[in-house]
């Protein structure tokens, strides 16, 4: 069996640019995937929505560069990702949100964000049809945007192998080899793959992978339902999210946008989380969402509803990923615990991962990258937007 540079576990929203970005320094690496193809995970349960716009330093930068990715990727290697630059709108109904809102907005303005204050008149032109009454206006991101995830994992693929990354689907991760405090190999129902260093990606299955090396990688799954429509012309450019509570009592934010094929995309944050691995769609997402849809834009009444799904985020206690080599297993890296960004952080964990692996440094600033290191507090309560 050929030794590897770098094995990947997991050929996900972060495993698939991450492999693309090592093989393009030069190293064999090989990715490992339990499912028949790439982006079949969580991946291609996001919804696609791609923004720099958070509130902790380390999601910004990391999440800018993604977008440069996303963005000139078409240019580059000739593959539509199916990038749409519409920017992320929240629409604001209540004083308390606006001010809150608009000082969040002054702190990503000095971060060189993009993002402004708007009047209501601006989001009714930028969403038509949006429920005029009680709205005081919003916050605007015009460089953010939406990817199709199963674009995107297959473009990273195909530019990955055409660097020569190997992928061997339907091989689950059953074990890491670790001798003398070194990773030396992973192993799967079908091989063992001798590997000078081992980057786990696996997702919501990260507890399980760092469990084979005696690690404690604090990832437990929650689960979020969305639907599509089917097509019609452009009207809405830009992600919207309304972060008012439901009033069913049931749903945090919620939060929709147009495809580039013009599918409505729409999604809710449960009230109490539903945390478990279960991904069987269930009868009341529909009912609460096309309320919420309808009551805010009710302009989207005759659309056709094609189908619906139930995915998972990989949740940390504090919201944040981890990505970090690990202390005292020589060559083990993780990049898990993405939560419900973990499409939009996938092309700048690989580039920084990357960095960090080979040369013992993640390309954005080390003190803003130290807040994913693994052997932090996890205090809840870090991230605004998450
Ligand atoms: C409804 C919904 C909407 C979302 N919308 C967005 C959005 O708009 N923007 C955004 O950024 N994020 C969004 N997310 C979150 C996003 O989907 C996840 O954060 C992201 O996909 C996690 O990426 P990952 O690479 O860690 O995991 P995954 O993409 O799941 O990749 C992990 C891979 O590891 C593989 N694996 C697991 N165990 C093993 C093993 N033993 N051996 C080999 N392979 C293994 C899995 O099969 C999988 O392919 C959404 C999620 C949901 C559910």
């Amino acid at each position: 069996m050929p030794s590897y540079d770098v094995v990947v576990i997991g050929a996900g929203s972060v495993g698939c640019p991450s492999a693309y970005f090592l093989a393009r320094r030069g190293l064999k690496v090989l990715m490992v995937e339990s499912r028949p193809a790439c982006g079949q995970g969580q991946n291609k349960a996001a919804i696609g929505g791609v923004r720099a716009t958070h509130s902790d330093p380390a999601k910004i930068q990391i999440c800018r560069q993604s977008l440069d990715v996303f963005s000139s990727w078409k240019e580059e290697h000739g593959f539509d990702l199916g990038w749409k630059k519409g920017g992320y709108c929240f629409p604001v109904y209540d004083e308390r949100l606006e001010q809150t809102l608009k000082n969040l907005v002054e702190a990503q303005q000095r971060y060189g964000l993009n993002i402004d204050w708007v009047d209501a008149d601006r989001v009714k032109d930028m969403v038509p049809g949006i429920e005029p009454r009680g709205l005081r206006g919003g916050t605007f991101s015009p460089d953010d945007g939406q990817v199709s995830p199963l674009l995107a994992s297959e473009g990273f693929r195909r530019a990955g192998v055409a660097l020569g990354v190997e992928y061997r689907f339907n091989e689950p991760v059953t074990d890491l080899v670790v001798e003398s405090s070194r990773i030396c190999a992973v192993v799967t129902t079908k091989a063992r793959y001798p590997a000078k260093m081992v980057l786990v990606a696996a997702g919501a299955k990260a507890k399980a992978i760092g469990a084979m090396a005696g690690i404690n990688l604090p990832v437990t799954p929650d689960s979020h339902e969305a639907g599509i429509t089917a097509p019609v012309a452009q009207f809405i450019g830009p992600l919207v999210v309304d972060l008012r509570p439901g009033p069913e009592g049931r749903t945090a934010n919620f939060y929709f946008g147009q495809n580039n094929e013009g599918q409505i995309i729409f999604c809710y944050t449960p009230k109490k989380p539903l945390v478990g691995e279960d991904r069987r769609p269930t009868s009341e997402f529909l009912p609460i969402v096309t309320r919420r849809l309808l009551t805010l834009l009710p302009r989207l009444r005759n659309m056709v509803v094609r189908r619906t799904w139930r995915g998972l985020y990989p949740m940390t206690p504090d919201g944040v990923p981890i990505c970090d080599r690990i202390e005292g297993i020589d060559g083990l890296f993780v990049a898990v615990g993405m939560c419900g960004q973990g499409f939009m952080l996938g092309p700048g964990i690989g580039m920084n991962m990357t960095s960090v692996m080979l040369d013992g440094h993640p390309e954005i600033d080390p003190d803003v990258f130290a807040s994913l290191r693994y052997d932090r507090s996890y205090e809840a309560g870090h991230e605004a937007l998450k």
